[in-house]
C-alpha cells in the first residue's frame, strides 16, 4: 500500500449529551466515522493524510468541533460550512439498570447535504484520496438522490485506483424502509475492496443466520478483504484467498463498549497501511478496541492510547 496515503472518511459528527448519575449532563461530540478518523489520525501521525469529509453549520458548536479535529491531526480540507443549518445532537440516557439508550435530533444536520451539487468540488477532493471510508450511517443520513450520487462518485474513484472500505453499521431508526437499507448496502458492497463490518449489522440488514453466511455473501460481491467483528468472539476474516479466525483476548473490566468497532476499524486500517498482514492487523485492531472498552465514551484520552506499532 502507498507510503504516505491519504484517507477520506465520509460521515457526520454530532453533539453528544450524556446523563450523569446525579441527573446532570456532560457534553462532548461524536459519530461512528469521526471516531474512526480520530483513532486513525492518532495511529498514523505524519505517515498519512487523514481527512474527515463532512459539512458543519456556522454555529459555535460546529466551530468547536473543527478546532478539536484539527487538534487531533485530522485534515479539514474537506469540511464545508452550511450557513442555514447546524449540527445534529444525540442524548444518551442511562436507566436504573445501567442500560443505555440513544435519542437523536439530526434532521436539520448540515452533513445530510454533503451530496448536494454545491459541494461537488469538496467531494472531488475527498474522492481523489487513496482510500475512501464510509459506514452504513453515512448512507442512512442521505436521501436517495444523494445515495445514488455517492455511489456513482465512489465507482469513479475506484476506477481511478482508490480503495473503498465500508462498515455496514445499521441504525434502523434512520431508515424509513428496511428494504432500502438492504438495497443501498448491497450496492455499496459491490464497490468495496475492504469490508470492516459487524456480525449483528449484517444479520439485521441481510437476514444472515450465521457469520459464515455473511462472509460468503460478502465474498460474492468480489470483496478481496473481509473482516467480520463479533464482539468478544473471534473475528472472522477472508483475506489472501483464505478464511481465517482471529481470537479476541478477553477483557476483564469492560466499562463501555461504545465505539469498539470504530476503534477496531482504525487499528486495522492503520496496520494495513503500515504493511502488516491482515491477521496481524486484526489483532492490532482488537488491541485498540480492548483498550477503548475499558473507558467511558467513544474516544479515549490520548494518554491511554496503547502502543500498537
Ligand atoms: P461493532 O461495534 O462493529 O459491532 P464489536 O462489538 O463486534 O463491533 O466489537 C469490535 C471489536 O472490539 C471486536 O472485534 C473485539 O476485538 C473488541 N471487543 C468488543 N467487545 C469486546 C469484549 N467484550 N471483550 C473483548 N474485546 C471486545
Amino acid at each position: 500500500m502507498s507510503y504516505h496515503p491519504s484517507i477520506a472518511l465520509i460521515g457526520e459528527c454530532m453533539i453528544e449529551l450524556r446523563e450523569t448519575h446525579r441527573g446532570g449532563l456532560t457534553r462532548s461530540y461524536g459519530g461512528d466515522v469521526l471516531n474512526t478518523s480520530i483513532y486513525l489520525s492518532r495511529l498514523m501521525g505524519e505517515d498519512a493524510k487523514v481527512r474527515f469529509t463532512t459539512l458543519l453549520g456556522e454555529d459555535p458548536f460546529s466551530a468547536e468541533m473543527a478546532v478539536a479535529w484539527e487538534r487531533e491531526g485530522i485534515d479539514c480540507d474537506t469540511v464545508g460550512r452550511v450557513t442555514e443549518r447546524n449540527v445534529g445532537l444525540y442524548f444518551i440516557r442511562t436507566d436504573k439498570t445501567g442500560e443505555r439508550s440513544f435519542h437523536y435530533w439530526r434532521g436539520q444536520s448540515a452533513a445530510r447535504e454533503i451530496m448536494d451539487s454545491d459541494w461537488t468540488s469538496l467531494r472531488a477532493q475527498a474522492m481523489g484520496s487513496d482510500w475512501i471510508y464510509l459506514s452504513g450511517i453515512t448512507l442512512a443520513i442521505l436521501d436517495d438522490t444523494g445515495r445514488k450520487r455517492l455511489l456513482s462518485e465512489l465507482a469513479i474513484a475506484r476506477e481511478c485506483g482508490a480503495h473503498i472500505a465500508f462498515d455496514g453499521n445499521f441504525r434502523s431508526a434512520l431508515w424509513t424502509n428496511p428494504l432500502a437499507a438492504t438495497t443501498w448496502h448491497e450496492q455499496t458492497w459491490n464497490l468495496c475492496s475492504l469490508a470492516l463490518t459487524g456480525v449483528e449489522d449484517e444479520a439485521a440488514v441481510f437476514g444472515d443466520t450465521t457469520p459464515e453466511a455473511s462472509l460468503d455473501r460478502l465474498r460474492d460481491h468480489g470483496i478481496a478483504e473481509i473482516v467480520i467483528k463479533r464482539g468478544q468472539q473471534s473475528i472472522l476474516m477472508h483475506a489472501d484467498d483464505k478464511n481465517q479466525s482471529i481470537k479476541v483476548m478477553p477483557v476483564g473490566n469492560v466499562v463501555d463498549t461504545t465505539a469498539a468497532g470504530d476503534a477496531f476499524n482504525a487499528g486495522y486500517l492503520a496496520a494495513r497501511l503500515k504493511d502488516h498482514s491482515s491477521a496481524d492487523s486484526a489483532r492490532i485492531g482488537a488491541a485498540l478496541a480492548a483498550e477503548v472498552i475499558q473507558h467511558t465514551g467513544a474516544v479515549i484520552p490520548n494518554v491511554h492510547m496503547p502502543t500498537l506499532f
